[in-house]
């Protein structure tokens, strides 16, 4: 089936949705973006996508290119056109089209608006799950803002290669304190040895993961011990489990960290039991 993509406003066959060359975007990294899980066709947690796209853009000064409301139906048909049953949307909006100049272009330039849908393999996911994955630290060379979902992600990228390169699936970042700040494309969690969970708080310094929110809401719910508090790459080591969150993967258990095993090696009961219950506590639209 071929695959459609949304694009300014048009609904377009994939090899044919093009983006102009003088797209900020291209040029400059100067957009923001989503993406949101797809479960069983729909897409979950819309609200809390869209009020994170809303203070993302805002941030840069810039406004929703339509309205929460109209950017979620065209979300839902890019969705139902590509089939999509299990999976992830992708939005991308940013700043529109204009000769290039490092400041804003001419008011009223248009914002340009990406939308593409598309199936992952559950099977694949669930098996990497009931594995657990593996993560590499890297130094955090990233710049002040990164609660900012914006389309600049080259330290993520290089980030996520060196963990290939190393035979892992995710880069933890640290700081120059030593404390872990989030992975490449996911925010990072451990259990301590007496079993409370911990993240860091959301600060400038992470990504205000959706899944992190509202898991930290199951959390409360479950009435499992929890501190929102920066943790060291020692306590990391140390710690019984550990794992990470991402709207496509939900609750991923970490097994290695740097080579070293975490816990016995094995994904944990904690991690284990929030992935089988994230979807009780997410919304589905
Ligand atoms: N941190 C970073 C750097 C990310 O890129 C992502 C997701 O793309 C996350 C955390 C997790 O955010 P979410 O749970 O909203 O997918």
């Amino acid at each position: 089936m071929s695959r459609i993509a949304y694009v300014n406003g048009r609904y377009l066959p994939r090899h044919a949705a093009m983006v102009h060359i003088e797209d900020r975007g291209y040029q400059f990294s100067d957009g923001v973006y989503e993406v949101c899980e797809v479960r069983a066709g729909r897409m979950v947690d819309e609200r809390r996508h869209m009020a994170r796209l809303q203070r993302s853009l805002s941030e840069l000064r810039m406004g929703m290119p339509m309205s929460a409301a109209a950017l979620g139906l065209v979300m839902r048909e890019t969705i139902r056109r590509n089939r999509v049953r299990d999976g992830i949307v992708y939005l991308q909006v940013t700043r529109g089209v204009a000769r290039r100049d490092h400041a804003f272009p001419p008011a009223g330039t248009a914002p340009a608006i990406v939308i593409t849908a598309r199936n992952l393999d559950q099977a694949t996911i669930e098996r990497t799950a009931s594995d657990g994955i593996a993560v590499i630290t890297v130094p955090d060379n990233r710049w002040v803002r990164v609660d900012i979902k914006t389309i600049g992600l080259l330290p993520n990228v290089l980030a996520k290669q060196a963990a290939r390169d190393r035979g892992a699936k995710e880069a933890w970042f640290v700081d120059a304190q030593g404390m872990v700040t989030e992975g490449a494309s996911t925010n990072a969690w451990i259990v301590t040895a007496g079993g409370t969970v911990v993240t860091r708080p959301a600060d400038n310094k992470i990504l205000r993961g959706i899944t992190r929110s509202v898991l930290i809401d199951a959390l409360a719910e479950q009435g499992l011990a929890f501190e929102e508090r920066a943790f060291t790459l020692d306590e990391a080591f140390a710690a019984r489990e550990a794992f990470v969150t991402s709207a496509s993967q939900t609750v991923m258990p970490v097994v290695r960290i740097d080579g070293r095993s975490v816990g016995n090696g094995a994904p944990g009961p904690v991690a284990t039991a929030l992935r089988r219950n994230f979807h009780h506590h997410s919304e589905w639209v």
